[in-house]
């Protein structure tokens, strides 16, 4: 009967659903384990100034390495933390390991560059968020101006003056603040208005190879003049060519971050490439 076909259907929906439930929970119990284990590593890409040609920051990027030698991407295992809450576990112990180098690197007496460290969404409502970031900064003695906070502009942005509120807060302890993936999702022109952040990264979307180049250009043209205006830096994130680096240095956009510079790589592979830069000429040439 009908009946028992819903019943059927009704059934298998939820045999794929609990499949779905058990491999998340096998992926977040295996978190735990790697957050132990230290499975994760962190990787740095440098952005490059346009009217320098030289490194002048980095994001760092988590990775996953299994205990195999298998590399996983955040995209794969960021939503299910998200989902589980684990993301503040696994964004604080990133923001942490980046503490520890740049202290490193501080004690060394190394050339230091700023490094951005993206944050999830959720840490917008933990309520020690601000005071445990600003603690470890502090515990770790970073100057002001060497940290970048990274959020994505999908972030319940129905509540500006909340968000505003935190992004001052993280400014007076020193903290950079920057719109991560910006056009991508829900952009308001009312974030540029509300939030007092540094920095503004235009999405990659605006600059992949697609029949609406001309459009994209004039969109990335506009948002980069308009940026300027209020004072805030622009990134340019996943730059591929010669030609889309002439054309961002052209409409005075501030730092590009991409493969066509840098790939995200392991800690000593960045200091090796903050090392060259004293013996080799700009990236772009002037
Ligand atoms: P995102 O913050 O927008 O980071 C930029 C992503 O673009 C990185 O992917 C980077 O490897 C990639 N990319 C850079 N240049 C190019 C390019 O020229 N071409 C292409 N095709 N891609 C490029 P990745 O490392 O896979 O990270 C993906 C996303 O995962 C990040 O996007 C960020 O939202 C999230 N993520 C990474 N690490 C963390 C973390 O520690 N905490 C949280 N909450 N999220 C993280
Ligand atoms: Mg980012
Ligand atoms: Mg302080
Ligand atoms: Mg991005």
């Amino acid at each position: 009967t009908v009946k028992n076909g819903v019943h059927a259907n009704y059934a298998f929906y939820n045999e794929s659903i609990r499949d779905k439930l058990l491999e998340e929970k096998a992926i977040v119990s295996q978190m735990q384990e790697a957050l132990n284990d230290k499975e994760f590593v962190v990787y740095y890409q440098p952005k490059v100034g346009l009217s320098s040609g030289a490194i002048a920051c980095a994001e760092a990027l988590v990775r996953w390495k299994k205990a195999d030698g298998r590399v996983i991407a955040p995209d794969k295992f960021i939503p299910i933390f998200e989902k589980n809450r684990l993301i503040s576990a696994l964004d604080q112990y990133v923001f942490e390991t980046v503490c520890r180098f740049l202290r490193r690197r501080l004690d060394q007496g190394q050339p230091v560059l700023p490094i951005s460290v993206n944050i999830s969404r959720l840490q917008f409502f933990r309520e020690d968020f601000v005071a445990t970031y600003a603690g470890i900064k502090d515990r770790y003695r970073i100057p002001d101006g060497l940290l970048e906070l990274e959020f994505t502009e999908s972030i319940a942005f129905d509540n500006l003056a909340f968000l505003a509120d935190i992004v001052n807060q993280l400014k007076r302890q020193g903290f950079f603040c920057s719109i991560d993936d910006f056009g991508k999702g829900y952009s308001s022109l009312s974030l540029l208005k509300s939030l007092p952040i540094d920095t503004l990264k235009i999405d990659r979307l605006f600059f992949l190879d697609s029949d609406d180049k001309e459009k994209d250009a004039i969109l990335v043209e506009s948002i980069v003049g308009l940026v300027r205006k209020l004072n805030i830096r622009t990134v340019a994130e996943g730059i591929e060519s010669q030609e889309q680096v002439a054309f961002l240095k052209s409409i005075n956009c501030d730092l590009v971050q991409g493969y066509v510079f840098f790939r995200p790589m392991p800690e000593q592979e960045y200091e090796a490439a903050i090392e060259r830069e004293r013996e080799r000429e700009p990236l772009i040439q002037v």
